[in-house]
């Protein structure tokens, strides 16, 4: 018998998918591959750091029975807080602003959370932002506790203990690069810090940013709002260190929305924008650096496409937010006049 005796157990482990069109399509010789985190049981990465982060605190003594979790997040750490906390009789509450899609909010919702939604045009400096309002709530809540994901350090380390050596070992050490978007900075910050540990300083790590997001700009007048969710940021969180990634490819709301489309009806990867724009950003990189049939490249795909229905892979949405021509070049031309 193979019975599981908690979803924890099915946290990690994920598969490495080689992309077989895509690339191919544009032109790239390096194989890449994806780390297809949807098979979380909460459906992202984010399950991985929820659970180093929950079993840390309880250690130290800052979260104790009746603790309520309050949290800033765009969805995916909610999840995967939510799922450990309900198991172990904690309460949680996240903020989130207020371009995270209404899917995500409902599926908070069902797993037993409850949700503040805040403006996004609030910067990290305005009381009405998603981190000063769980702030604020976490002060003034009895037994409020914030795991912070920006600063935690058992973000980035469950990466390093779980992510890193699962693709280190799943490529039989031949992998040469590894992209990841950067949110918090504790994916790439971790799997690249165990990566290059493990291969000597060979593996090449590479970040995936949003324009407009600060990990990328050169001047911060480059610093704008874009459309991807749960990648890029306006500061700088501690869960990043810079020292890690080796290069940082810039990619527009467009470019990662294309690529998302194209996973879904070319490579059936069902995944959401933050893994469209690492793939798009693989695929840049493989190209301007000419990397060939020997190179493995492996990039990580955050979460599933299922929470992004309603807006990337909505035409409406798309033509509306002015992505038409990404709507026209993904589509199928129709049988039906
Ligand atoms: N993609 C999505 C959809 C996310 O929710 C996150 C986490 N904010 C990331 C990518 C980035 O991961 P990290 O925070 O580890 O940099």
């Amino acid at each position: 018998m193979t019975i599981h005796n908690t979803l924890s157990e099915l946290i990690g482990n994920t598969p490495l998918v080689r992309l077989n069109h895509v690339p191919q399509s544009l032109g790239v010789r390096a194989s890449i591959v994806a780390k297809v985190e949807y098979f979380n049981p909460g459906s992202s990465s984010k399950d991985r750091i929820a659970e180093r982060i929950i079993d840390a605190a309880e250690r130290s003594g800052e979260l104790r029975p009746g603790g309520v979790i309050v949290e800033p997040t765009s969805g995916n750490t909610g999840v995967g807080l939510a799922l450990v906390a309900q198991q172990r009789g904690y309460r949680t509450i996240f903020t989130l602003p207020d371009k995270v899609s209404e899917s995500k909010r409902a599926v908070l919702r069902a797993y037993g959370a409850e949700v503040v939604v805040t403006p996004t045009d609030a910067g990290p400096d305005d009381p009405r932002s998603y981190y000063q309002v769980a702030e604020r709530l976490a002060k003034t809540i009895p037994g409020g506790w914030r795991p912070n994901q920006y600063d935690n350090p058992n973000g980035p380390l469950s990466h390093y203990y779980t992510t890193g050596p699962e693709i280190w070992e799943a490529t039989d050490h031949k992998v040469t690069h590894f992209v990841a978007g950067i949110g918090t900075g504790g994916t790439i910050s971790g799997t690249g810090k165990y990566l290059k540990e493990a291969s000597d300083g060979a593996v090449k790590v590479i970040g995936s940013d949003p324009e407009g997001s600060i990990y990328s700009a050169s001047d911060p007048a480059e610093v704008h709002q874009y459309n991807i969710e749960g990648v890029g940021e306006d500061f700088y969180p501690k869960a990043f260190d810079r020292n890690i990634t080796d290069d940082i490819v810039k990619v527009n709301d467009a470019e990662a929305f294309e690529m998302t489309r194209r996973l879904a009806g070319e490579e059936g990867l069902l995944v959401g924008g933050s893994s469209g724009m690492a793939v798009a950003s693989a695929v840049k990189y493989a190209l301007a650096n000419d990397l060939d049939e020997s190179q493995l490249v492996v990039v990580l795909l955050p979460d599933s496409g299922r929470s992004y229905l309603e807006k990337i892979f909505d035409d409406d949405w798309m033509r509306a937010h002015g992505y038409g021509d990404v709507v026209e070049r993904t589509t199928k031309p129709s049988l039906v006049a």
